[in-house]
């Protein structure tokens, strides 16, 4: 994957959970990490499989990006 801001390759890795999905909430929505849990947002990852999902990083911009293929709001 090009980095969107540089168009560097970008370099693949992957990002491991706990023991809780890891989600994106909305900054307005956002209570902070004890209620995380119950909040609804778009879950990167899913404790019950891997609980990892891949991710692109450019050292250059200093940005990584995930794709996300399992929104749930
Ligand atoms: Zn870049």
């Amino acid at each position: 994957m090009k980095c969107p801001y540089c168009e560097v390759e970008m370099e693949k890795g992957i990002i491991h959970g706990d023991r809780y999905a890891i989600k994106w909430i909305e900054e307005t929505r956002d209570k902070g990490a004890i209620v995380n849990f119950f909040q609804k947002g778009v879950k990167l990852t899913n404790p019950w499989t891997s609980n990892s999902i891949e991710a692109y990083y450019c050292k250059a911009c200093k940005k990584i990006i995930i794709d996300v293929n399992n929104i749930e709001l």
